[in-house]
């Protein structure tokens, strides 16, 4: 008798950030109903990428995470966001840069992605964009004590300072990955960036290869973590490469985690999707708040995953 191929189930993973922070009721309860709406999605006949777009801007407009409405400032006091979204049928993407004043990032790296010819589109560009696509706006409130100004400059950029506020507030970036029965696949992830950035510092997020990846030979992977480490490692391409090599998820995200920690001493997580559905969510980090769903029973939402 021939050997069946296994019919891929559709699949959702979402991740709220890896850190030192214990991930609260409330994050864990939201990234709950994120999956929900996400696996509704795909059973409705939507694609991976509407899933994991979905599950992204819910998370987004609620103000718990980093990203969207509750992002993270940078030193000037202006929140300047980032997100992209990959698919794996074609290798389309797109991604935005240091956007400003919009609640959903994540459309706007989709519209880039669906209705231009560029991947990746920053700053005031990219807010023109978003207002040309008539995106929903974020209210524009800077900070009223921006972090950086002539008197405090010195110590806040003091680097034991900078590691030590890292250490406390990471991260509670976005992101999430989907699989369809038909076993195409796609990826995603928004942030408003890490504790102490200068104005115009951009993570590794919007970086296709560094923070998101999704291709149906291989697999679908949302990063997050110190984005400066993720990019020079280019994480994410990194364990998409081991996948299509035949790597089990769990294989591929502990080889590429550990060689981040030991060769830059980076901190990452990872939720790492291959093209049959195995997958994994590991970090290097305390904490991190994520969970999957595949329809049966209920979705499992953990914040640590040993
Ligand atoms: N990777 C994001 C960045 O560096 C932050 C995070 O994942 O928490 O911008």
């Amino acid at each position: 008798m021939p050997k069946s191929t296994p019919i891929p189930t559709p699949r959702v993973l979402i991740h709220g950030g890896a850190g030192s922070r214990q991930p609260t009721p409330s994050q864990s309860m939201c990234l709950t109903e994120a999956l929900i709406g996400g696996y509704e999605s795909l059973k409705t006949g939507h694609s991976p990428l509407d899933a994991a777009e979905s599950m992204i801007c819910y998370l987004e407009k609620s103000g718990l995470f980093n990203a969207g409405r509750g992002s993270l400032r940078q030193l000037d006091g202006f929140q300047r966001m980032d997100a992209s979204i990959m698919e794996g049928q074609s290798l389309s993407a797109g991604a935005v840069a240091g956007l400003e004043g919009y609640l959903h990032p994540i459309c706007a790296a989709r519209r880039i992605m669906a209705d231009t010819d560029h991947v990746l589109i920053v700053g005031r560009h990219a807010n023109r964009l978003a207002r040309h696509f008539g995106l929903a706006r974020l209210v524009h409130r800077k900070s009223s004590t921006p972090l950086m100004n002539k008197r405090n400059s010195r110590n806040t950029l003091n680097p034991k300072s900078q590691a030590l506020y890292r250490q406390l507030g990471l991260y509670d970036t976005v992101g999430a990955v989907a699989m369809d029965r038909a076993g195409h696949l796609a990826a995603g992830a928004s942030t408003g960036g890490v504790a102490v950035m200068l104005p115009g510092r951009v993570g590794d997020t919007p970086l296709i290869g560094a923070g998101v990846y999704a291709d149906d030979t291989a697999g679908a992977i949302s990063m997050t973590g110190l984005g400066e480490s993720i990019i020079r490692a280019g994480m994410a391409k990194h364990m998409a490469i081991l996948l299509g090599l035949g790597w089990t998820p769990l294989k591929a995200a502990n080889y590429a985690l550990k060689a981040l920690v030991s060769r830059i001493q980076g901190e990452a997580g990872c939720l790492i999707l291959d093209r049959t559905g195995r997958f994994a969510i590991r970090h290097t980090t305390p904490w991190m708040s994520a969970g999957y769903w595949n329809g049966c029973g209920k979705p499992v939402v953990k914040s640590r995953f040993p």
